[in-house]
C-alpha cells in the first residue's frame, strides 16, 4: 500500500460551486463568503468496515493561520471512482450540508440529522419515527 497523496482539485471546486449555485438552501454559504477548499485523496478510506466516500473538515483556528479556508472537502478517489456524475453531485451536496453556522456566526460542522439502518429506511422510509404533534392529547 502506498502513502496517501492529497491534492487540490479543480474539478471538485467546480462541482462544489455548481451545487452551491443550484441549491437555494446553500446560498448562505456564498453570501457569507465561507471559504471552502476542495481536495482529492488517493486513500481508499474505510471506518468500521464502511467505505468513506468523502469528508468535510472544519479548518481549526491554528491551521487557518496557514490555510486560507474555513472548510476542506475531500473526496477519496478509489472510493468514488465508480460513481457517475449524479452520484458525485449528491455526494458533494451531502458534504456541503455539513457546513453550518451557529446563531452567533461561528462556523461549525453540522452533524447528520438522520442516523439509521439501511434496512429500516428501505422498508419504512426516513420519516418512520415522525409523530403528529396535534394528536398527542388523545380524546
Ligand atoms: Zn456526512
Amino acid at each position: 500500500m502506498s502513502a496517501e497523496v492529497c491534492e487540490k482539485s479543480k474539478e471538485l471546486r467546480e462541482l462544489g460551486r455548481r451545487v452551491i449555485r443550484d441549491r437555494p438552501d446553500l446560498a448562505w454559504i456564498r453570501e457569507s463568503r465561507v471559504r471552502i477548499g476542495y481536495a482529492m485523496s488517493s486513500k481508499d478510506k474505510t471506518k468500521d468496515d464502511r467505505i468513506i466516500f468523502a469528508e468535510c473538515y472544519k479548518v481549526k483556528p491554528l491551521w487557518q493561520a496557514f490555510i486560507p479556508y474555513d472548510f476542506v472537502i475531500v473526496f477519496y478517489e478509489p472510493n468514488v471512482m465508480m460513481m457517475d456524475d449524479r452520484q458525485r453531485e449528491i455526494l458533494m451536496y451531502h458534504e456541503l450540508l455539513h457546513i453550518g453556522m451557529e446563531d452567533n456566526g461561528y462556523l461549525k460542522i453540522r452533524p447528520h440529522d438522520i442516523e439509521d439502518f439501511k434496512v429500516i429506511l428501505d422498508e419504512y422510509g426516513m420519516d418512520w419515527n415522525a409523530v403528529e404533534v396535534g394528536d398527542m392529547r388523545g380524546s
